[in-house]
């Protein structure tokens, strides 16, 4: 059994999730927001051992160096993305995150690698188009999407940033809308949908 937290963090209430399965030792957290205060209540009492990133954007990773510096996590990001964890003009950020050195441990996530993190199984789906080398993480034997800025319920990520791509985030929502009807889906922001409601406002 998959137990995910969600924690709002942050101005733009960005979503990060803390994840573990029952029976394994550690958790993971996917996209740490703008309140590492909150995600360290909540990690309370269990061990952290990866920090996955779905983009680089400020919102979705303020936390990262906090929590690293805490619990000794590694962070994995995009391959592509990569440049952007220190380029305040790519991750929309000012030059306090620009400053940080790269964190130790990184791992580049490569499009299409199934990772296996806390005993759970992660397919890297390539969803370009918000960012040059955004990813969706899913958890295909549990049915459930991380999406991050990629798809939202009612909406998906802008594409008018640096780095962004209107014509890629088409094809990756197209790449999306062709999973299982009633994956669920568990976005950056905002509440949870599934694909099945998704895919049904769209005409792509
Ligand atoms: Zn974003």
């Amino acid at each position: 059994m998959l137990k995910i937290e969600c924690v709002v963090c942050g101005a733009l209430e960005e979503n990060a999730y803390i994840v573990e399965r029952d029976g394994q030792a550690g958790a993971f957290c996917i996209d740490p927001g703008d309140d590492y205060a909150a995600l360290a209540r909540a990690l309370a009492g269990r061990s952290l051992e990866v920090i996955c990133l779905t983009h680089a954007h400020y919102d979705h990773m303020l936390a990262a160096p906090g929590l690293i510096a805490d619990t000794g996590a590694k962070l994995y990001a995009s391959a592509k993305d990569i440049p952007a964890l220190n380029d305040a003009r790519l991750n929309l950020y000012n030059a306090a995150w620009s400053r940080l050195p790269a964190p130790q441990g990184l791992k580049a996530l490569a499009y299409g690698e199934t990772l296996t993190v806390c005993g759970v199984k992660l397919d890297v789906l390539p969803t370009p188009g918000h960012t040059p080398g955004g990813v969706c993480l899913y958890a295909k034997d549990e049915g459930v999407l991380f999406s991050g800025d990629t798809l939202f319920c009612a909406g998906y990520g802008r594409v008018d940033f640096p780095g962004s791509n209107a014509a890629d985030m088409r094809q990756s929502l197209l790449k999306l809308f062709a999973l299982p009807g009633e994956t669920r889906v568990l976005p950056g922001h905002g509440e949870e949908t599934t694909i099945a409601r998704e895919r049904a406002r769209y005409q792509l």
